[in-house]
Formats: structure tokens, C-alpha cells, sequence
């Protein structure tokens, strides 16, 4: 797939799915992400190669990331692409969530920490909301001019997946709010692409252990003014390495309260829903950049002959076929999953999604990202074919933002406890595919009615957690089937509409097979006995 055919993907995505409903036509939409594809391609790309090498370093106290990535930074600020999530009454473009997940993609698939450092701008906004007017005009402004980049503080050494841990204090005295506590892996937290970093903290603003006390605060850190903050070391990682994860410390640091003490997890939910499907389209991104790159190298690479013993290239060998053929239909299936989430207006039905998405499309991008190093063979492996790259850095995407076995809890436990979500779900399915063609519907149908049977037989078991992954597979395979759906009965909008259509057949033929096995999956382990005890 070239990068003009990864643009036709997306916008023919956006267009059979509605993700921009009204609030954005697609003719306004195009030219700009064509512009951030250009930008990827030209700038990100190679700025991203020679920055996985030279990776971020900690500095006297101060983090340098790589100066290709700060030459890229100024690139996209000159370009305007800063300004995709911001409001208009800062001169930003607003642009809705389906384009910026769409951004997202893009940019992770030719520079993954890069899109991290720059990433968190769009959710960052929606809290400012939360600051007293003027503090949020001030801050408004430092991100319209590019001199401020976000980030998400939450995680301690105590509190990883569960929040409700958190030691980090926030105390009012005579000035207002300070904190004091240990961050660690915070992406971001020192940079040197802009000059100021704006920090949402999450912090206990009471005396009581649990959630109830905990509270967003707002702290700003400039070259010029610490604020306390210090980063004590970045940690080595299996990829990313030019974005600089941080154990920071906060010392007396000052800081805005966002909304009321105690509104912390809710208000951080609302940037984390957003940031969710975020981390989706980042394994949308890698899987669409590997399947063209593993696409484009077995048209090439000759190896065997065929019956009449004329050589030939790989990708005429049937096994290199049904892999080439699984990474597309997967990588187009997984992108439609996110526009049809991000197109949706009821909120429930969001918090009842966003999971199932973040996971299912992290788990499948990563298995995509590696049937592409089994299409190259050997050279797969090496540095040399930016595919092992993208292996590793998609990684991440699974255990960050809330790990996938979370996702999966939360969707055993709040998720099919919302009786309205799960009638909202229901009815999203049902109208989806009542648009598909009957071939394609008689093979999505009992995926639905599977899915409802099952469902029931996780409410009424006691101990559902063995079981929640599997169950997470069934749900997200029905969202999958949903969103197939919209492009299959959507095809002549694509660019390639027997393309589509040949890879819906696909699909739709592996259907029952697929929901058969993830049934079995849920049911053997629904049993009480299903795991057993391993002693010393
Ligand atoms: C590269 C990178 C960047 C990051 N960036 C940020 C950032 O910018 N800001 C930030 O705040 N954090 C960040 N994180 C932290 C990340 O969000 C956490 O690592 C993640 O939430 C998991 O927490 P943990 O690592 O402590 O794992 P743990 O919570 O210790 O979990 C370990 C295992 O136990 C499972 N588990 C834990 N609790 C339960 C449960 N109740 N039920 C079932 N299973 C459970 C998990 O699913 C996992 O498999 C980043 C992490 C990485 C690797």
C-alpha cells in the first residue's frame, strides 16, 4: 500500500462508517490529512529512523530527545498541524474526534514517539475547561503558539492499575495548591521540543485512602521556571526509544485544581476515553504501515518457481497470500471498529466501547505488525526493513493507557452491568449490518446472536475474570463484523471497491469459525474449575 493509498483507506473509512456525521465534511477533511500524510512521510519518517537509534537522554537533570524529532517539531508547528485539536476561538481548527484519531494514525505509523510527545494536546484542551478562565486562556495560548506540549501524570510506584493507590499529595496553603510526590513512567514529562510542558497530575487532595480524594491539578514547568519538578532518571525500553519516559518527583510544585476536589478520576476519564481510542488508532497506524511496506516487498522479492518452473516473486505463493490478505482485511477492519466508535454520540455507549476497541485493535494491529516480519522472512528481523520498529513500538500499546486484561475487566464489570450500553451496543450492531449485502449479513447475524447468548452466561457467573479476555475477543469480533459491515455495503466509495469486496468475502468466510472458537474460549472459562492450583 502506498501512502496515498493509506489516505484513501482512511477517508474511505470516515465516508462508509459516517464517523464526521455533520460536524465535518469530508472535503474539508481531506486536504488536511493529506497535508499530515505529506508531513509524516516527508519529515516524520526519516526523523523517526535516526531517532530510534539516538534515543532521549537525561542531561544535567534536563531531557534531550533526539534533534531530528526537534526539527520535526518545528516542522509541524510551521505547518499548522499543532492546531488540528484546538478551538477555534484560539485559532485551532476543531477538529472532531474520528479526524483526530485519524491524525493519530497517521502519525504514529511513521513516528510513534513523536505522536506520544504531541499526542495529548487534543484531550488536554477538554480539561482546561475544568481551570478558571483566564488560567485556561493563558495556557490556551502557549498551545496555539506550539511552546507547550501535555502530559498525563498518573502512575506511581504503588499505583499502576489501580489508581485508587495513589500517594502523590496535593495541599492548599496561603498561594494555593502545591504538590509533592513520585511519577513514574511519564511520556514526556521534560522534552526538548517546546519550552514549556503542561503536567495534568493526579493527586490526593484528602486525608482518606481509596478514590474518593483524588483530584486533578494542572502544573506548568518552563526551561526557565522548574516549578519543582524534577526527572531523576528515563527508563530503557523495549522500543520508543526517543520518547523519554520519566520517574519525576514533584517537589512543593504550584498547581491549578481542575473542577472540585475529589473530581479526579472523572475528569481524567474524560480525556482517557479520548486517549483510548488514541492508542487504538497508534496500532491502526503500525499495522497499515506494515502491511504496505510487507505488501510492497513481496511484489519484489523472488523466491521458488511456479508449476512450469518460471521463477516467481513471494507474493505469489499461497501461504504469503493468506498472510498479505489477513494483515489488509484486519488493518481495514480495526480502523472502521475506531471511526464507528468515535462517530458515536451517547456517552454510555462510548464507556461500553472505548475498551473493547483499545484492546482488540492493540492485540490484532500487534499480531498484523508480526505476520509483516514473517512476510519478509530473515529481513524481517533486521534493522535495516523499519518493520522490527514497528514491532516493538507497537507493543506498548497494549499495556499502556490501562493494560488490555484491565480493558477486559472493565468490560465484565461496568461494561455488561449498564443495561443501556448493552441494548445501545445491540442496536448498533443490528442497524450495521442490516446495511451489508446478505452474503455478508447471513455470516455477521449469528455473530450478533452469539454474542447476546454469551453475554448472559457472563452476567450470572460469579467469578467472571478468567473469562473476561476471551469474552472481550467475542464482543470486539461483533464491533469488528459491525464495522466491516459499513464498508462492505460502502465499497463503491472506496477507492478499490473489488478490493474491498473480494477482502469482505474474506471476512465474512471466517466468521463462523472465529465466533465458534471464541465462544469455547469463554465457556471453558466461565467454569469454576477452568484454572488450576499451582502450588510451590
Ligand atoms: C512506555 C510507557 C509509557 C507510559 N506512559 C505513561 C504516562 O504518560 N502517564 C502515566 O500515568 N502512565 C504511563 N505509563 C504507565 C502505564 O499506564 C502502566 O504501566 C499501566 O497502566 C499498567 O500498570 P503497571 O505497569 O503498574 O502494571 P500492574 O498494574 O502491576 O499490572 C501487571 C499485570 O497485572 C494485571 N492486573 C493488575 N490489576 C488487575 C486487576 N485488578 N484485575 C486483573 N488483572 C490485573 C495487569 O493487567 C497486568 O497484566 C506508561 C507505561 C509505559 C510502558
Amino acid at each position: 500500500m502506498t501512502d496515498s493509498g493509506h489516505l484513501g483507506d482512511i477517508l474511505f473509512g470516515l465516508r462508509a462508517t459516517g464517523a464526521l456525521a455533520d460536524a465535518w465534511d469530508l472535503d474539508a477533511a481531506a486536504p488536511l490529512l493529506d497535508a499530515c500524510v505529506n508531513f509524516a512521510r516527508s519529515v516524520l519518517s526519516p526523523a523517526d529512523a535516526v531517532a530510534d537509534r539516538e534515543g532521549a537522554h537525561l542531561i544535567d537533570g534536563r531531557v534531550r530527545v533526539p534533534a531530528s524529532l526537534e526539527r520535526a517539531y518545528a516542522a509541524y508547528v510551521a505547518r499548522g498541524l499543532h492546531l488540528m485539536g484546538l478551538p477555534e476561538a484560539h485559532g485551532g481548527l476543531a477538529a472532531p474526534p474520528a479526524m483526530l484519531h485519524a491524525v493519530t494514525e497517521v502519525l504514529a505509523a511513521h513516528g510513534h514517539a513523536f505522536q506520544m510527545l504531541v499526542g495529548l494536546v487534543p484531550g488536554g484542551v477538554r480539561l482546561l475547561e475544568g481551570l478558571p478562565e483566564a488560567t485556561s486562556d493563558r495556557l490556551m495560548a502557549a498551545l496555539a503558539s506550539g511552546d507547550m506540549l501535555v502530559t498525563m501524570a498518573m502512575t506511581e510506584p504503588a499505583a499502576g492499575s489501580d489508581l485508587s493507590a495513589i500517594a502523590t499529595r496535593a495541599t492548599r496553603d496561603a498561594d494555593g495548591w502545591r504538590i509533592d510526590g513520585n511519577k513514574i513512567f511519564i511520556s514526556g514529562a521534560d522534552q526538548s521540543m517546546t519550552p514549556d510542558v503542561l503536567h495534568f497530575v493526579l493527586a490526593r487532595t484528602g486525608e482518606h485512602d481509596g478514590r474518593a480524594e483524588l483530584s486533578l491539578l494542572a502544573v506548568v514547568t518552563r526551561d526557565d521556571d522548574r516549578n519543582g519538578v524534577e526527572v531523576r532518571r528515563l527508563e530503557e525500553k523495549l522500543g520508543l526509544h526517543a520518547s523519554p519516559t520519566c520517574d519525576v518527583v514533584f517537589n512543593g510544585s504550584r498547581a491549578d485544581l481542575v473542577g472540585e476536589p475529589g473530581e479526579g478520576l472523572r475528569r481524567m476519564f474524560a480525556l482517557m476515553n479520548h486517549a483510548r481510542l488514541d492508542v487504538a488508532a497508534q496500532a491502526v497506524g503500525h499495522a497499515a504501515r506494515v502491511t504496505g511496506l510487507a505488501t510492497d516487498y513481496a511484489r519484489e522479492r523472488r523466491q521458488g518457481r511456479d508449476a512450469d518452473g518460471r521463477p516467481v516473486t513471494i507474493a505469489d505463493h499461497r501461504d504469503v497470500r493468506r498472510m498479505l490478505t489477513d494483515m489488509e482485511a484486519t488493518t481495514l477492519g480495526l480502523r472502521a471498529m475506531v471511526d464507528l466508535a468515535a462517530g458515536l454520540e451517547d456517552d454510555r455507549l462510548v464507556g461500553f466501547v472505548t475498551p473493547v476497541c483499545k484492546a482488540y485493535c492493540t492485540d490484532e494491529g500487534q499480531r498484523v505488525v508480526d505476520l509483516g516480519i514473517q512476510v519478509l522472512g530473515g529481513y524481517g528481523y533486521l534493522r535495516d526493513y523499519e518493520i522490527e520498529r514497528h514491532w516493538r513500538d507497537c507493543r506498548v500499546t497494549r499495556l499502556y493507557e490501562g493494560t488490555n486484561g484491565i480493558q477486559a475487566m472493565t468490560l465484565v464489570g461496568r461494561g455488561i452491568g449498564d443495561a443501556h450500553a448493552v441494548e445501545a451496543f445491540q442496536d448498533v450492531l443490528a442497524a450495521n449490518i442490516a446495511h451489508a449485502s446478505e452474503g455478508f449479513r447471513a455470516a455477521a447475524l449469528p455473530v450478533a446472536d452469539a454474542w447476546i447468548e454469551t453475554t448472559q452466561a457472563v452476567r450470572t457467573c460469579e467469578a467472571p475474570g478468567a473469562a473476561a479476555g476471551p469474552f472481550l475477543r467475542l464482543t470486539a469480533y461483533a464491533w469488528y463484523l459491525a464495522a466491516w459491515s459499513c464498508l462492505e455495503a460502502k465499497a463503491d466509495a472506496s477507492p478499490s471497491p473489488r478490493r474491498v469486496r473480494a477482502l469482505a468475502h474474506h471476512v465474512a468466510a471466517g466468521a463462523e469459525a472465529e465466533v465458534r472458537h471464541l465462544q469455547a474460549a469463554v465457556r471453558r472459562y466461565l467454569t469454576p474449575d477452568a484454572l488450576p492450583e499451582i502450588g510451590p
